[in-house]
């Protein structure tokens, strides 16, 4: 299998450290606002990443940290006027149901800033012992010239950042010893929330929680380190030069960074105000067409979010359905038998998909391919089926598509879901329309249910519906 590693910058061969298993650790979101499908990329294509690795027989311990202590936090706590703890946990809860939504399995272990600061206590004053901080004024910084191969990451060379640095010195910085050197923990400000440290009260800069967490629940050397491309430079190359400082060992062998989703070619981001949340698209789109989405593209590439892309994937989404939906139902009206053999070979003629799919995965995680030998496969199986073949032989045939499904992630059952979600919706307006005497409404979304097959009884219990 071979990694893109931004470290080496070549496509690297994986190797494990531990035989059979796999660490990765995925920086998450800062939790102050509903997610945004940027954010929503690196969730989808490291939960990919890691549902390969499973199909592969590894067992991944996967860990993705929420950064709840933060200058957005608090500034949106202060604006609603309530705690940050209050506005982390709630959107921690909101992002978690986003990810339920796109089909993300939540991580082996999701940390938290806010209840490690032990950890970061005990790494900051390693750092402080072994020369690579120092503390001024209550802040402490990481030496960064202590850090031989500082820049080794990002490829940036130190002469030239601190050169760069010495014109753009911001007021208030003269206490660090070199223009580069970044922080570790910093006192607080009146108000905000803080821990006590021999420093000062304070509370930690951004880079070393990541440090911290990856080292607790996955160990001072990890396979993978991952998040978007974003994050290479300052905050990755960051958490290497505290990590090895600190561990004396290689942090992660392997670094996977997705590229941006952008907005007419503009990173889509917060604070550029381009974003449609999560929440935006489960609006109109269900929220396994935005996963099937994002992997329509290699990780690596740019992907431009357009309606038209969308309605391409949603398009693409429904012919993998329908095929399902048609072995599902042959399958159900046929006896229960052996496979013939012309059926078996049928069969076992499939293998080439699956390892095309699986050569498109072990090249560096290549979805885009992989999906396009998904149609493949569905387009055999709609060739090769016809009403009155065997139980068996639907049901092997859809176990191969299940198969490649599951990789991506991708639910099948779904159509069913959808289904209920959108009549139980249609039946809460009806009832709201009857409410507002908009009887003509309550008429329309009837006679619209009953096109498609549903029937709706007023009791007194309330509305039931049956299929007919
Ligand atoms: P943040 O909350 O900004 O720290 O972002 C959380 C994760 O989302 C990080 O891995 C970012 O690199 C990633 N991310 C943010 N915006 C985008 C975007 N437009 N495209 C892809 N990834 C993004
Ligand atoms: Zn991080």
């Amino acid at each position: 299998m071979k990694i893109f590693n931004t470290l080496t910058r070549k496509k690297d061969e994986f190797v494990p450290i531990e035989e059979g298993k796999v660490s990765m650790y995925v920086c998450g979101p800062t939790v102050y606002n509903l997610i945004h499908i940027g954010n929503a990329r690196p969730m989808i294509v490291f939960d990919t990443v890691r549902r390969y690795f499973e199909y592969k027989g590894y067992e991944v311990n996967y860990v993705s940290n929420f950064t709840d202590v933060d200058d957005k936090i608090i500034a949106k706590a202060v604006e609603e006027g309530v705690s940050s703890d209050v506005i982390s946990k709630r959107y921690i809860e909101e992002c978690k149901k986003d990810m339920a939504g796109m089909n993300v399995k939540p991580a082996t272990k999701h940390p938290l800033a806010t209840e490690e600061i032990g950890g970061m206590l005990d790494m900051i004053q390693t750092l402080i012992e072994k020369g690579h901080a120092y503390e001024v004024n209550g802040t402490v910084y990481f030496r960064t010239n202590s850090f031989k191969e500082y820049g080794k990451l990002s490829k940036k060379n130190l002469d030239d950042l601190q050169a760069g640095h010495r014109s753009i010195k911001v007021a208030g910085e003269d206490e660090k010893e070199d223009p580069m050197d970044f922080v570790l923990w910093k006192p607080k400000k009146e108000g905000e929330p803080y821990w006590e440290s021999d420093w000062s009260d304070g509370r930690p800069g951004w880079h070393i929680e990541c440090s911290v967490m990856s080292k607790k629940y996955l160990g001072e050397s990890i396979d993978i380190h991952a998040g978007g491309e974003d994050l290479i430079f300052p905050h990755h190359e960051n958490e290497i030069a505290q990590s090895e400082a600190c561990n004396d060992v290689t942090f992660a062998n392997y670094w996977m960074h997705n590229a941006f989703l952008n907005i007419d070619n503009k990173k889509m981001s917060k604070s550029l105000g381009n974003f449609f949340t999560v929440r935006d698209i489960a609006e109109k789109y269900d929220l396994q067409v935005l996963r099937f989405f994002m992997l329509s593209a290699h990780y690596r590439s740019p992907l431009n979010f357009s309606a038209d892309l969308m309605e391409a994937s949603k398009n693409g989404l429904e012919r993998i359905l329908t095929a399902f939906d048609s072995l599902r139902r042959k399958k159900d009206a046929t006896e229960a038998g052996e496979m013939t053999a012309d059926e078996q070979k049928m069969v076992a003629d499939t293998d080439v998909f699956r390892e095309k799919f699986e050569a498109a995965m072990e090249d560096d995680f290549n979805t885009a391919d992989a999906i396009s030998v998904l149609f493949e496969l569905v387009k055999y199986v709609n060739v090769v089926t016809a009403n009155g073949q065997t139980k068996a032989f639907y049901q092997a045939l859809e176990d191969k598509l299940q198969a490649l499904c599951d990789i991506l992630g991708i639910i099948t059952e779904q159509e069913a879901d959808m289904l209920d979600a959108e009549i139980e919706d249609l039946i809460a307006q009806r009832t709201q329309a009857k409410k507002e005497k908009n009887f003509a409404r309550a008429d329309e979304i009837r006679n619209e249910l009953l096109a498609r097959g549903i029937e709706l009884k007023d009791t007194r219990e309330g509305v039931v519906w049956k299929c007919i």
